[in-house]
């Protein structure tokens, strides 16, 4: 498939509110973006070093994925996303090598970004994130 960059990694924290200061204060870096995204249960936090940024997640939901994720695994990496021009196209190129998708055709994420998961089983336990800016086409 054809990927460009690393357009983020998605970090999994229990808490924005102690998480941001962290990035900000140690880490020079500046969050730019606070997103809510309902249908996924979290709340998003940008912030951008070079092309790649780095999203943080709280959940929303004691239900949520995320929730899930910190009560298995605890906080951390949580998914590393790969920018192409056309998400469809990938994913089928995934399934055809027989690749299992989480998601069969993009929906829509955080910053308005076209969106598809790679499942984590046949990606070497890396949840793997495909994204297209419909607004970069
Ligand atoms: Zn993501």
């Amino acid at each position: 498939m054809e990927l460009s960059h690393i357009e983020h990694i998605g970090i999994a924290v229990k808490s924005l509110e102690t998480a941001i200061p962290y990035y900000e204060n140690v880490l020079g870096l500046k969050c730019y973006y606070i997103e809510e995204v309902a249908d996924q249960k979290v709340k998003t936090a940008f912030f951008k070093i070079g092309q790649t940024k780095l999203e943080l997640l709280e959940s929303t939901s004691p239900e949520g994925t995320i929730a899930k994720f910190i009560e298995k695994r605890g906080e951390g990496v949580h998914h590393i996303a790969f920018a192409t021009k056309c998400v469809q196209k990938c994913l089928d190129e995934a399934a055809e090598k027989g690749v299992q998708l989480i998601d069969k055709a993009p929906r829509k994420g955080a910053e308005g970004l076209n969106i598809a998961f790679l499942h984590p089983k046949s990606t070497m336990g890396v949840l793997t994130e495909i994204c297209e800016n419909p607004n970069e086409k």
